[in-house]
């Protein structure tokens, strides 16, 4: 007996049933949640392929999976990444320190509504991938259409993410 496919309620993928568990705070299904650790896995075997896209896949991924039990601040943090990357051209390597000083700077993180319109792409696209090559075109593919969709709230991210190199004593 079959099962009727189910779909990850953050970024829409469609998977079959599975009997998995999540319990970690993004908005994922278990079987979405397996498919984004094989990708991480195959970024940490590749160093080339950790220095060239890792960070993205990460915001990219904790991005399309903001809504249900997901943190403000962590919705908040990635969709910086994205922007230092994608809209500043940040090497990704260098975006952890920048989020960190950020995540240090701010108190109180705005709660940003979820995009009408969600990314087709999904970190299933980045899965597909057969080469090193391939993965990373990939996941500047998805990780470029989740920041577009966002795109409503691009302003509020620039603000938040001109708060990264503040003081944390300079507050209101
Ligand atoms: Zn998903």
């Amino acid at each position: 007996m079959s099962s009727a496919p189910t779909r990850c309620p953050g970024c829409g993928f469609e998977h079959p049933a599975g009997t998995g568990v999540y319990e970690g705070y993004y908005h994922a299904s278990p079987e979405c949640w397996n498919v984004f650790l094989q990708v991480m896995t195959r970024e940490y075997e590749d160093a080339v392929l950790f220095g060239q896209v890792h960070q993205l896949s990460v915001d990219a991924y904790a991005v399309q999976h903001a809504g249900g039990p997901h943190p403000d601040k962590s919705v908040c943090i990635h969709l910086v990444g994205l922007y230092w990357t994608l809209e500043r051209g940040v090497a990704p390597p260098d975006v952890p320190r920048r989020l960190q000083a950020l995540a240090a700077n701010v108190e109180r993180w705005p709660h940003l509504e979820l995009p009408a319109q969600r990314a087709a792409l999904t970190v299933a696209h980045v899965a597909d991938a057969d080469t090193p090559s391939e993965h990373a075109r990939n996941v500047r593919a998805w990780s470029s259409e989740v920041w577009a969709s966002w795109k409503e709230h691009h302003a509020a991210v620039a603000q938040l993410a001109q708060r990264t190199f503040e003081a944390v004593s300079s507050g209101a």
